[in-house]
């Protein structure tokens, strides 16, 4: 995607910046200076943004780090302006390895935030009435500089742990529940109290703060495509591949013609086709490359066509070919049984598939 920072690698896991960030740190400034602040304060500001949110990325890799101990990847972690996010492949899905990936996150701020508590004189600070307080607060200085640090990291466990989707406090609540309920019926229930909750913010981002509005989009419809995404995977599980298997596909040979792929294209609804020689899978066209070489329409199939493709066996659990669809956007494996191609697999047919199986379960 375009438009990130890329600020290197922790642990094989990229750490990207989102453009959109440097609007916080704008509005930050803005803010300050229409309230007359001077340079130092404005720029001790920014710096505490930029800390606040190195803590945000040590909150993620505490995720990502736990997950790994289940071997469960992450590819990226993304700084927003309203957070971060782990891109973890999946989440586990045993309930006590859930809690304990959702848990890893506001846990670094706990330590974080008792590291910085030791060195916050609470008891000076307890000791000023309300006028001295805010001259005191209002001053930079290194002192305050650590306190600010220190409430940061205490809004972001309690603000983390509040039990909505897909915060981690939704989490913990997903996988508590899941331990009496099974996981459709814990994710159904945790994300309807998180959807709650989102309409509950955002009436309150109406009156209060439209940052809350927001934070509740955001709430509401990760609750939603949670709950989704937990129905979808428990519908196919204990299917195999060649049941969500579209068998009736073009074959292409190498020297067909890009003009006889895009006739192909235009006469039916398949948009991604599966290459043979002979009897052996040789290449994959997908839709793009048509799309690409459209122009150009001498060129011969074994030209445009991508060599490096998947195969699936016919009996691979769905589970793991759901998996690998969302891994690869756009994906389209052929599959084979007994080493003979027999169809192929794609997202669209896989929906297919989980569409009609919702539709016999009532
Ligand atoms: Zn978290």
């Amino acid at each position: 995607m375009k438009g990130v920072l890329n600020l290197g690698r922790v642990a094989g896991i990229k750490i990207e910046i989102h453009w959109t960030f440097s609007l916080l740190l704008i509005w930050v400034a803005f803010i300050e200076v229409k309230a007359g602040a001077d340079l130092t304060r404005i720029l001790l500001n920014e710096l505490l943004i930029l800390l606040l949110f190195g803590c945000v990325v040590l909150h993620e890799l505490g995720h990502a780090l736990t997950a790994k101990k289940f071997n469960i990847e992450t590819k990226k972690i993304m700084l927003l302006p309203i957070g971060g996010v782990a891109s973890l492949e999946k989440m586990p899905e045993k309930p006590g390895q859930e809690l304990l990936v959702a848990l890893a996150g506001p846990a670094v701020n706990v330590v974080i935030a008792f590291l910085l508590a030791l060195a916050v004189p609470f008891k000076y600070y307890f000791g000023l009435n309300a006028t001295e307080m805010t001259e005191v607060l209002y001053t930079p200085s290194l002192q305050n500089f650590i306190f600010y640090l220190f409430i940061a990291n205490v809004m972001l466990v309690l603000f983390n742990l509040i039990p909505a989707f897909p915060m981690d406090g939704g989490r913990v609540l997903r996988a508590l529940l899941s331990y009496r309920l099974g996981r459709v019926e814990a994710t159904r229930i945790a994300a309807g109290i998180g959807q709650t909750l989102a309409v509950v913010f955002s009436l309150l981002g109406l009156f209060y703060n439209p940052f809350l509005i927001l934070i509740a989009f955001f709430i509401f419809f990760g609750a939603y495509a949670e709950n989704q995404m937990v129905k979808r995977t428990s519908l196919i599980k204990g299917h195999i591949a060649k049941e969500a298997t579209l068998t009736n596909i073009t074959i292409l040979s190498p020297v067909h013609s890009v003009q006889e792929v895009v006739d192909l294209l235009l006469a039916g609804t398949e948009k991604d086709f599966v290459v043979m020689d002979q009897d052996e899978i040789v290449g994959i066209v997908a839709h793009k490359d048509i799309v690409k070489h459209a122009r150009t329409p001498s060129l011969l199939v074994k030209e445009i066509m991508g060599k490096n493709f998947t195969t699936v066996d016919a009996t691979t659990s769905l589970t793991q070919v759901y998996e690998m669809i969302n891994r690869e956007k756009n994906g389209f494996f052929p599959v084979v049984e007994d080493k003979k191609l027999i169809g192929a697999i794609d997202q669209v047919n896989l929906s297919e598939f989980i569409l009609l199986k919702s539709a016999t379960i009532p």
